[in-house]
């Protein structure tokens, strides 16, 4: 859509100050059913899973880490076996060299730093080798310690589509996001998003014609 277009029709939409509530208690009783895709039972099964995310589809991920977690349990499982090893147990959720590396980093450094414990705080879960902003903010949140939002593809192209934003950059759109989100709807405002993004909002052809935010949103169609 062009920028001009985008640019006149927020004219005609309330300041997102007055419409971020409005925009998510719609969402919320649209996609009521809205959470985490990944299958997990503990924390460190929670880490494993999002770093294992990278690039490929939740339910991948689900369909490899049903086998892995029976055989890896606790962080040392994960450096008990040669590197090659975990590399096959991983291989189908693709990039799988960088991904073990990765999770044996985090599991050394958990090991040593953490008495092997995943920690909430966004500030520790950085220090963990492959853990980046994303990867934190989705533990933090699922462990129920938000501490910003996180900002994928969906929640980035809705975000702007909505006006919430006007930055490219995934770092300025939270940036942006937390300011303007109540902070006690920081964990759910992602898969409201992410979910609106996959049912209705899609990247190509939004279905404006359908959607619960039309009036409020300066980038309807409809
Ligand atoms: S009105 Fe259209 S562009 Fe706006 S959020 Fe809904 S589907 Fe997306």
């Amino acid at each position: 859509m062009p920028r001009s277009f985008v640019r006149e029709a927020r004219k005609r939409v309330a300041p997102k100050k007055e419409r971020i509530r409005p925009i998510i208690e719609r969402l919320a009783a649209e996609h009521a059913d809205a959470a985490i895709a990944l299958t997990f039972r503990s924390p460190l099964e929670l880490l494993i899973s999002v770093m294992l995310s990278a690039q490929t589809t939740d339910v991948n991920v689900n369909r490899v880490t049903e086998k892995l977690f029976v055989k890896y349990r606790k962080p040392e499982d994960y450096l008990a076996v040669p590197q090659e090893e975990l590399e096959q147990d991983v291989f189908a959720t693709g990039f799988y060299r960088q991904k073990t590396k990765s999770i044996r980093g985090a599991m050394t450094v958990l090991l040593e730093e953490f008495d092997g414990e995943v920690p909430k705080r966004i500030e520790e879960l950085l220090r963990l080798p492959g853990v980046a902003r994303k990867t934190a903010n989705v533990v933090a949140a699922e462990l129920g310690e938000a501490q910003g939002i996180v900002v994928d593809t969906h929640v980035r192209r809705l975000s702007q589509r909505l006006g919430l934003t006007r930055q490219e950059d995934p770092v300025k759109i939270e940036r942006d996001l937390v300011r303007l989100v109540p902070r006690e709807d920081w964990a759910r405002f992602p898969h409201l998003m992410i979910w609106h993004g996959r049912r209705v909002c899609d990247a190509r052809r939004p279905r404006c014609e359908d959607c619960v935010l039309v009036d409020l949103c300066p980038s309807s169609r409809v």
